[in-house]
């Protein structure tokens, strides 16, 4: 009975312990980091700690932590959600391999689940949940800390069919691609921009979200020039601008000098990061990477 009574109060302090521990810091508590591992690879860690993807595509020649024969994969401890903007390769990555190790559930649109879960072996349950959306449509996701918009982009989506036979096309069809306003609680609304061209209907993005950040492509040639990604900082009315999807492989811009030098005439902030760096928000407020 005493024996009993005394592995009740360990575990009534233990739970008191957890619970001060978790009441602690609450200015820590508030921050939202954006990472990226180059390309169009982001990583947001929410205040409460939830851990989104966009576009993971970590085996990037850009990333630092896939040089020298290192798994870049290593240093994703977890992972809640994965958002594909489009089904292109450089985009789609290495999104498998993190489903399997994570358990994250996959943000995209419905087609491309459905090729990715059949072509890809992507894990079934984890792209079958209702976070599969459409462009125009929100989702609240992360216990409600967090809402996702998809946002129409103007580019092609196709998916690599690995199993494809030799008289069948290896590209099947991907669903519209897209771009995505999330919104996080008591941080920053951030817009990440997939792989598209300028439209000017990006205008309609600005006037229906506060754009804290803007995450643009600028490498040209397959999607915006960078005066045309500017344009689109610009459209959706960034506070900031930070450029991805350039100097990854030949064939796109490999700096981001001109887009920057387009940002200053307009007079928006501009920020380049570095693959591997990683910003942090407490709020609205950048407080560290700038
Ligand atoms: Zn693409």
């Amino acid at each position: 009975m005493i024996h009993d009574m005394s592995i009740k109060t360990t575990k009534l302090l233990l739970a008191l312990f957890i619970f001060l521990l978790g009441s602690i810091s609450p200015a820590a508590a508030q921050e939202t980091k954006i990472k990226w591992f180059g390309h169009a690879a982001f990583s947001i860690t929410t205040p409460n700690g939830k851990v989104l993807l966009i576009d993971p595509w970590l085996n990037n020649p850009s990333n630092p932590e896939a040089k020298d024969g290192k798994d870049p994969l290593s240093a994703i401890a977890k992972a809640d959600y994965i958002l594909l903007t489009h089904g292109h390769r450089d985009h789609v990555g290495d999104a498998v391999a993190i489903a399997r190790k994570t358990g994250a559930a996959l943000i995209c649109n419905p087609e491309l689940a459905g090729n990715l879960v059949k072509l890809a072996d992507f894990p079934t349950k984890q792209a079958e949940t209702d976070a599969i959306m459409g462009i125009g449509g929100e989702i609240l996701i992360a216990d409600g800390e967090v809402t996702i918009a998809m946002t129409p982009a103007v580019h092609s989506s196709s998916v690599f069919n690995p199993k494809a036979g030799p008289n069948e096309p290896e590209r099947a069809y991907g669903g519209n691609p897209a771009g995505f306003v999330i919104i996080i609680k008591n941080g920053p609304t951030i817009y990440h921009s997939g792989d598209t061209a300028y439209f000017k209907d990006m205008e309609t993005i600005g006037e229906n979200y506060s754009i804290d950040v803007a995450l643009l492509n600028i490498g040209g040639h397959f999607g915006m020039e960078p005066k045309m990604a500017a344009r689109a900082a610009q459209a959706v009315r960034a506070r900031l601008a930070i450029p991805h999807h350039f100097a990854t492989f030949p064939g796109i811009l490999q700096n981001a000098e001109g887009f920057a030098a387009e940002l200053k005439k307009m007079k928006i902030d501009f920020y380049e990061m570095r693959p591997g760096e990683t910003i942090t928000y407490r709020g609205k407020q950048q407080i560290k990477g700038k």
